[in-house]
């Protein structure tokens, strides 16, 4: 019997772990795992609060849909009839220009236009980066030779104004990031493959969109569950077998010993065939530094950014208040300390009442670090006096909350893809060990879902 230890229980370590389920009860595998989390909790950063008839997430709020991988396990799991889409007949996003909020034009492919008038017409961008988007059409900039920052490349093509007003507000969102230092080809290795396939980007995005218009789906932009994000973790734990679950174990330590490895969490050791770290790179380092301490340097130099969110319930008046729209993204020029804002009750069903507004405010990266000694008290005042600010809202909330999560976001930073490849070569050489979490091959949910999978398959074929 092959005996697997799991060191995580976010949706890395669930995931690896309902893989190895899977194996044990459709083809009769015959191993055994233990998963260790440090919580008392398991799912990691996906947690749902459900406050005043209001559905609350602290962490993810949902996922991409075009990347399969959660969808598929939430199918597999017998959650089909609990996806909920976007209601992307709804979605506008502003941007904080100068104090005044201007809506994202139409036909704009993350920052690539694509519709020529209603970006033209837009005061989101000066008449300079208006030029520069005709001309990138005809005169592209010189193909980066090798990776590079998301903001070098969005600047070559369009300037300076482009990165600050939506490249950087845009993966804020996204990766809790900075455009100057998240690396182009492990972040958009779309745009670094449109680039060396057509030279201009916005020439690329026309292609893609013809092609997209032809195909007939129209997926929703994100895909959520009816109740919340834990949900998802909880049909996984649902599978598991309880016995193998062990939460409120904080791992110290791992060594290989004996063909196998020793994993050790408080006064017990334990022994097994192969080890799973679902953890975060750094975590993982923690683990790997006496065994590896060249890994554990590759794992410990991937960094990590922390965030904080405040969800807001507001009743009628706030709600008809508010412009319509998924919410309002705060480039870093225009000095608040929230960096985007989303109207929940407008970006899915079944988050709130039809007489109540729900708001999800966001501090990531530098903005989160300098109020995270602030009481949740301190960090309200704050959200609540730059929402007044921005959007007029003086309503009093019926409810608040604030939930931080530290270094939980992983930043690949330029050449990532290279350090990967490292990593790769020395977790080789320590048999039996694998991999998971966000700090590889892609931060989101279903990336997360994918990893956790593929370190089952991994530890199941040795
Ligand atoms: C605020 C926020 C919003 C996000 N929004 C989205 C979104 O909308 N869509 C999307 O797709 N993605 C989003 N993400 C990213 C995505 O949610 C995460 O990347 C993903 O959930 C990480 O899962 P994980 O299992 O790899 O890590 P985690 O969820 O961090 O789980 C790791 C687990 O390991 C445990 N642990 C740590 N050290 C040890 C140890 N030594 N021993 C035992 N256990 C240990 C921790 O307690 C934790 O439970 C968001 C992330 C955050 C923080």
């Amino acid at each position: 019997m092959k005996r697997i230890a799991i060191i995580g229980g976010g949706i890395s370590g669930l995931s690896a772990a309902y893989a190895l389920e899977e194996k044990r009860y459709n083809s009769g595998a015959s191993l055994e795992y233990v998963l260790y989390e440090s919580s008392p909790q398991l799912g990691g950063v996906l947690r749902t609060e459900q406050i005043d008839g209001c559905i609350l997430e602290a962490g993810p709020d949902s996922f991409i849909t075009e990347k399969p991988w959660a969808a598929d396990l939430c199918h597999a799991l017998g959650l089909g009839d609990q996806l909920i889409g976007s209601n992307d007949a709804h979605r506008k996003t502003y941007i904080l220009v100068r104090g005044r909020l201007v809506a994202m034009p139409d036909g704009l492919m993350f920052m690539v236009p694509t519709k020529i008038l209603p970006t033209g017409l837009s005061s989101l961008f000066s008449w300079k980066t208006k030029l520069r988007m005709a001309r990138e059409l005809f005169h592209p900039p010189h193909v980066a030779a090798g990776d590079e920052s998301v903001a070098s490349l969005v600047e070559r093509h369009y300037g300076t104004e482009m990165v600050d007003r939506l490249a950087d507000p845009l993966l804020s969102g996204v990766y809790g990031g900075e455009a100057a230092s998240l690396s182009v080809r492990a972040v958009l290795p779309r745009f670094a493959e449109m680039e060396r396939a057509h030279g201009s980007l916005g020439k690329a995005m026309l292609a893609a969109r013809r092609k997209m218009s032809r195909s007939s789906g129209k997926a929703p932009l994100f895909t959520s569950l009816k109740n919340g994000m834990q949900h998802l973790a909880e049909a996984v734990v649902a599978r598991l077998t309880p016995s193998s679950l062990v939460t409120g174990a904080h791992v110290q330590a791992i060594q290989p010993e004996a063909g196998g490895w020793v994993v050790s969490a408080g006064l017990q050791s334990d022994h097994f065939d192969a080890v799973i770290v679902a953890l975060p790179a750094p975590a993982a380092a923690q683990l790997l530094s006496i065994c590896s301490p060249e890994l554990a340097r590759e794992l410990a130099a991937i960094a990590y950014s922390s965030s904080i969110t405040v969800g807001l319930g507001y009743g009628r008046d706030a709600r008809q208040s508010l412009p319509p729209g998924f919410g309002i993204l705060v480039p870093r020029s225009e000095g608040k300390r929230m960096l985007a804002a989303t109207f929940v009750h407008n970006k899915f069903s079944y988050r709130a009442p039809e007489d109540r507004a729900l708001l999800r405010c966001f501090f990531v990266g530098a903005n989160a670090e300098s109020v995270w000694e602030f009481s949740d008290a301190e960090i309200v005042a704050i959200v609540r006096s730059e929402l007044q600010q921005i959007l007029g809202l003086r309503a009093e909330p019926r409810f608040a909350r604030v939930y931080k999560w530290k270094s939980a976001m992983a930043q690949y930073g330029v050449g990532h893809l290279e350090r990967l490849e490292r990593i790769e070569r020395l977790r080789q050489r320590l048999p039996g060990l694998a991999l998971a979490g966000n700090g590889y091959r892609g931060i989101g949910v279903p990336d997360c879902v994918r990893s956790g999978r593929d370190a089952a398959e991994l530890v199941v074929r040795l």
